[in-house]
């Protein structure tokens, strides 16, 4: 039995790398919606961010989230990411179903 590899991510608010399930992953749709993806199986371009909301809070300031998603934010958008990963942060992470 190998010992299984741990899928590394980088967070686009501290820009260190962790492994994937401590972060979240925020998706821009096809349509152009920017979301929080607590299932990390939603179709689109992604990013990945901690489970903190100094991260996302920095991410979206300094606009690595604008950059890594190709995408404006607008402010409400911002707003429902952050309200967002209030109620997610409750909550254990993610198993990893694609390991
Ligand atoms: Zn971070």
């Amino acid at each position: 039995m190998k010992p299984k590899k741990i899928p590394m991510r980088m967070c686009v608010g501290c820009r260190e790398m962790k492994p994937k399930r401590e972060l979240i992953r925020v998706v821009r749709a096809p349509d152009g919606t920017v979301s929080l993806d607590a299932t990390g199986k939603k179709a689109g371009r992604g990013a990945y961010v901690c489970r903190s909301a100094v991260c996302l809070g920095r991410a979206i300031k300094q606009k690595q989230l604008e950059r890594q998603l190709e995408v404006q934010l607008s402010e409400e958008t911002a707003a429902a990411l952050t309200a967002t990963l209030a109620e997610l942060k409750a909550l254990p992470p993610e198993p990893e179903a694609d390991a």
